[in-house]
Formats: C-alpha cells, structure tokens, sequence
C-alpha cells in the first residue's frame, strides 16, 4: 500500500529525473558513455565502429534495435572489450554510479559476468576488486556534489559457460566486500538455471540471495526453473509470467444492443502466475529492452502492448529498471516517462514502483526501511 500524495502533480510536467529511483536491474557492461569506450579503446588497441561519440553512441542504439541479435551482441564485443583492466573497469564502475546519481537513482544494484573480463590476466578476485573500488569511488563522487547513493554488485555467472560454481563462491567470497546478490545471464533459451542447480544450492546454503533471468527470451518453464532450482527470490525481466494469466473479454451492449466495447471479465492465474504474484516475487521489468529484443512480441507490437500494465493493475510486484541504458538510450527517467505517456502513469503509481523497488532490495532490512521512509519523504515534498 503507497500513501496518497495530497496536491501531487496531476500533470507530471516537472523532470521527472528529481525522483528518488531505485535500480535493480542494470548491467555494467551495458551502461558506457560512449566517451569512455573511445578513450579506453585507443588506450588498449581496441578498433570501434565509430572514435566519435555521438556517432558511436547511434551505432548502440541502432545495432540494439535492429532486430538482429548477432548485432545486438556485437555491441557487447566492444564494451567488454574495454573492460579487462584494473583501470578501464574502475573507471567504468565510477561512471556508472555518477550517470545513476544523475538520473535520480538513491539505490542501484550494478551486474555483471566477472568471467568476461579475464582477457588481460586478471583472475575473478582482481575484477571484483576492481569494480567495487570503482563503484566505491563513484560513490564518494557524488557524495562530494551532496547528494547520496548506495550501490551493490550483482555477480553474475553466464548461462552458455559452465563456471557456475566457481562464480558462485566467488560471490559468497565478497559479500562483505561489496557483493549483494548472485545472477546467471546471457543466452535463456535452451539454458535452463537447473543447469546450476549446484551453484544454487551452495548460494543457498550460505544464505546469500539470487535474482534469475527468465521469463525474457524464454517462457514458463525458464520461470519455474528459475524459482524451483534458482530458488530466485527476484525475477529478472519475468515478464512471460503473463503468458500463465487468462483474461476473458466481454462484450458490451448499449440499450439498442449493439456492441460498444470490450471489457475485462475473468481474470484467471496459473499455479505458476498465482505464486510469482501472491508470494510478491519481484519482477524486474526494463520496458524499452523489452521491446528491441522482443521479449514482449508475443502480446502484440509496440510499448502500449507491454503486459506490465496488466501485470501491475493485478497486484504483481512489478519495478522498473533499464537493463542496457548505452544501448536502449534510456535512462531511469526516460522509463518513468514512458510510462506516463503510454500508461497515463502518475505520481501514485511511480511511487509504488520505486516502492516495489525498494523493499525487493537486496539490503538488510533496517536498510530497506530507511530507503523506504527517504523515498516516501521525497515524494510527499513534492506535493
Ligand atoms: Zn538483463
């Protein structure tokens, strides 16, 4: 249950970038400046598409939407590419957190496979270490603007790779030292997360949390894989949990008898839906990425078929997130603002979002409800 914001504003015409945002699902290696890429490429003898960064920053976004996933992954070929060594991943890690101040964001959990940055010589300690005290720098950055942020690591193992373990420990291993949580990525069609039922067990047994990819490129049985040998407390994307929810349409009449419209008559839950739902399982739907990589084509085209809406307006526990902010263009904001023009959002509903967000944090509980009760604070200022 949110608070009732007196004398919000109705017509959200103020930026929407001053609200406090909690970010849950945003990869490190998908969230370069362009900038950054080029300068750290010529200092590696890395060759881009493109050495201007407004040039490169097109080529991103327009290999992202091309609708061809060879050249969706191309474009990680050349982040990654810049990131195996001490210096390209402490910087990227610092940018990332001063881009995430920008856009608003108070709490941001920041994922990303260790194992591909091990091109250069660094062993799985030495680039955790690296992005942590990146992340730690960037932290104090924004700190001396006098503004605050908190970010985590999700360490994440790849699906087509077979180190499920090996990351596994090594999350465990820092989780004093900046670790919050444990992931797998990477290609979810054919890899089910029972293929680390191992890694998952051992994360389990030493308590340490785990949020799943599933339900994006693949279907239910990728989400009950992942809540069944993932013991997925979160689900990344989740978005074809939908897929487990029937809705019947009826039809209107007016007094002549001719049909008017449509509308909603029974909505029915599957066991998986019901559980993912009444259980609160988070999910961490990114819009825009939805829609280029077409996660979301079975319910029709275009944003205003994403089934967040529904899946919100029957009480999922949905947040928003970015994903890929180099190569959807978007940030935070931008989504926010999508959903107030698409869905007619307001100020309630971003509130519950960021909310949902909030207490879905992989943060001890004191630490929750203080980001509750700052977030709560900021909203009801703005009334
Ligand atoms: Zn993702």
């Amino acid at each position: 249950m949110t608070e009732t914001i007196p004398d919000a504003a109705p017509d959200l015409d103020f930026d929407l970038k001053v609200l406090p945002k909690v970010s849950l699902h945003d990869h490190l290696d998908g969230g370069l400046r362009p900038a950054t890429i080029i300068e750290l490429a010529e200092a590696v003898g890395h060759t881009l598409p493109s050495t201007d960064a407004v040039a490169l920053g097109e080529w991103f976004r327009e290999s992202a939407d091309s609708g061809s996933l060879v050249r969706y992954l191309e474009t990680f070929d050349h982040t990654i590419a810049v990131m195996q060594t001490k210096e390209g991943l402490f910087r990227v890690a610092k940018e990332f957190v001063e881009d995430l101040a920008d856009d608003g964001v108070v709490y941001g959990e920041v994922r990303w496979a260790p194992e591909q940055h091990l091109q250069k010589g660094l062993s799985l300690d030495d680039v955790v270490e690296a992005v942590q005290a990146g992340l730690e720098a960037g932290v104090d950055a924004v700190a001396e603007t006098g503004r605050d942020i908190q970010v985590g690591q999700l360490i994440t193992a790849m699906r087509h790779a077979d180190r499920g373990q090996e990351i596994a420990e090594l999350a465990v291993r820092h989780r004093n030292n900046g670790a919050v949580g444990f992931d797998i990525a990477g290609a979810e069609d054919g890899f089910l997360p029972s293929r680390f039922t191992d890694a998952f067990t051992y994360l389990a047994q030493h308590n340490f949390p785990a949020t799943v990819h599933a339900g994006e490129a693949a279907g239910l049985e990728s989400i009950q894989s992942a809540l069944v040998d993932g013991r997925a407390l979160r689900l990344g994307h989740g978005v074809r949990i939908a897929e487990d929810v029937t809705i019947e349409f009826e039809e209107d009449e007016d007094a002549q008898g001719d049909e008017v419209n449509d509308t909603i008559g029974m909505v029915t839950l599957g066991e998986l839906a019901s559980w993912v739902r009444d259980r609160g399982i988070a999910l961490e739907i990114c819009p825009s990425s939805n829609l280029q990589t077409g996660a979301i084509a079975g319910f029709g085209e275009g944003i205003e078929s994403h089934p967040l809406d529904m899946l919100y307006q029957l009480g999922f526990n949905v947040t928003i997130n970015t994903d890929n902010r180099l190569m959807s263009g978007v940030t935070l904001t931008d989504e926010f603002e999508l959903l107030v023009e698409t869905f007619d959002y307001d100020l309630d509903d971003l509130l519950e979002l960021t909310l949902n967000a909030a207490e879905a944090a992989f943060l001890p509980l004191e630490e929750k409800e203080a980001l509750v009760e700052y977030i709560n604070e900021a909203y009801a200022d703005l009334g």
